[in-house]
């Protein structure tokens, strides 16, 4: 594997956690505050089945039914992402890597140009309640703010506080039984990933459960310390 258009000594972060954790919601909020970039696998992958591309094709039913693409997609996909110049000033990658081969792959493409990940931050969260966090999410689909009917409404019904958008869209595989097959895949392929990165000195843990705001102050206040 090549390597990435990530500049030398800029950042790589990882955000882990199970579907509903807040990854997306997190991560928008450290490419605002340390000016990263914010690579989402599942969005990359939802362009590519919207698109249509052979990849997308493929994807398109294994996501329908809450279970991981193959690896061999996710990589080629986040690759080409990586390559775009924008990622030059580091990335904070949300939903990716979900496997332990993904998470090699990365390694390996950083290690060419003498990099590797900054840190990898868990978001520890309770599953019981990832199922009413996902069933109550939607998002505006001009600039992508990431909305919840309970825990992060819209101050103005049907218009989006950060762009004035009043499209909202829903995930479809945002709907309980997915959320279930989700949560299952989490627990199986993509959990391990915590003791990779904890033997590699690079896992740090975040209570996810509170209010948005603190949860991202402690992130925040993390990825401040590692990158300083
Ligand atoms: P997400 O938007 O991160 O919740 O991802 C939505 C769906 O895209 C997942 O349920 C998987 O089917 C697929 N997906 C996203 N990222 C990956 C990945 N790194 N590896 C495998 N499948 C992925």
């Amino acid at each position: 594997m090549d390597g990435t258009g990530i500049a030398d000594t800029a950042p790589v972060f990882i955000l882990l956690g199970p579907p509903g954790a807040g990854k997306g919601t997190q991560a928008r909020m450290l490419e605002d505050a340390f000016g990263l970039v914010q690579l989402s696998t599942g969005d990359l992958l939802r362009a590519a089945v919207a698109a249509g591309t052979q990849a997308g094709q493929e994807a398109k039913t294994v996501m329908a039914a809450g279970g991981l693409v193959g690896d061999a997609i996710v990589l080629a996909i986040l690759k080409d992402r990586l390559a775009e110049a924008d990622c030059a000033k580091g990335v904070v990658l949300d939903g990716f890597p979900r496997t332990i081969a993904q998470a090699e792959a990365l390694d390996d493409m950083l290690a060419r140009k003498g990099q590797k990940i900054n840190a990898a931050i868990a978001l520890e969260v309770d599953d019981v309640q990832m199922v009413t966090r996902i069933s109550g999410r939607f998002t505006c689909a001009g600039c992508g703010e990431g909305y919840h009917d309970t825990f992060k409404p819209l101050q103005v019904a049907n218009t989006c506080d950060n762009c004035g958008g009043t499209q909202m869209t829903r995930r479809a595989d945002d709907n309980a039984e997915t959320v279930m097959s989700r949560l299952a895949a989490y627990h199986e392929q993509t959990a391990p990933l915590e003791q990779y990165y904890q033997v590699r000195g690079a896992l740090y843990r975040v209570d996810a459960m509170g209010d948005i705001t603190q949860i991202n102050t402690s992130i925040a206040t993390l990825v401040g310390q590692v990158n300083a």
